[in-house]
């Protein structure tokens, strides 16, 4: 699922907070979760355990992984829990 659209559309902010997603700041980057929307796949952390650690506070750190990097894993994200923003 491209985590960079939501119904083909690019997604903001407003859209996301209004949408219940939280997020989890970066430099070149803003990851959003929906704990709601989350299947609980796990792509995310077998993605990336450095940027996505289920029981850690917070359990995305965004800056632990690569601009690039991070938007293909948010990209396999089965559900749409995952959204981002490119700075
Ligand atoms: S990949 Fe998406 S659906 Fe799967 S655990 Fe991560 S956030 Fe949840």
């Amino acid at each position: 699922m491209n985590g960079g659209e939501i119904s083909g559309k690019p997604v903001t902010e407003e859209e996301l907070l209004r949408l219940g997603y939280k997020k989890y700041y970066g430099e070149g980057i803003d990851i959003y979760y929906s704990k709601d929307i989350c299947a609980h796949i796990g792509n995310c952390v077998r993605g990336n355990p450095k940027v996505f650690e289920v029981g850690r506070r917070p359990w995305i750190i965004t800056d632990n992984g690569e601009v690039a990097d991070n938007i293909r894993i948010i990209d396999t994200c089965p559900s749409g829990a995952l959204k981002y923003i490119k700075h």
